[in-house]
């Protein structure tokens, strides 16, 4: 008799609760993104400028300017492979741009008793080019390698 009776409220109370479609329409939440920032270092090649640098000229195989067919790092003293001389503290091999010469890119392959310190001296096509030349304080670009940072957005989305 009592179990009959339970039965009985339930089923009348059923069409009271409220359903879903009567709730109130409410934004949608989305959790924040959150960005995690990796910051990472790379080597790049890159001009980098030097500054004004003192420029002279100079000619191959010639006994003014006291040279031969070689470099001091023995290539073949050919004006149009864009041969610089430097001084010893700056490595054979070095490529570099100066203002005013944009054709070549220049490589110190030489040295010379004359040249120290923030001076380079070119090899040019004869010695009458080199003495028009002259002395030249000129901006140079290095080709080097650079440390660049990188920043990468990585999203994390946090509850
Ligand atoms: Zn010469």
């Amino acid at each position: 008799m009592r179990s009959i009776l339970l039965t009985f409220v339930l089923v009348l109370y059923w069409p009271l609760s409220v359903s879903n479609a009567e709730l109130p329409r409410l934004p949608t939440y989305r959790a924040p993104i959150v960005y995690e920032v990796k910051v990472s270092q790379k080597l790049e090649w890159q001009w980098v400028s030097v500054g004004k640098v003192k420029i002279t000229a100079y000619c191959a195989n010639c006994s003014v300017c006291d040279t031969g067919w070689r470099t001091a790092d023995t290539t073949y003293a050919d004006y149009k492979k864009g041969i610089v001389a430097a001084d010893k503290s700056v490595p054979f091999g070095l490529q570099l741009s100066i203002d005013g010469l944009d054709d070549v890119v220049y490589t110190v392959r030489d040295r010379g008793q004359k040249v120290q310190g923030t001076h380079l001296d070119v090899l040019m096509k004869s010695h009458w080019t080199a003495r028009k030349w002259g002395v030249q304080y000129r901006d140079v670009w290095v080709w080097k390698q650079v440390e660049v940072e990188t920043r990468e957005y990585i999203p994390t989305t946090r509850n």
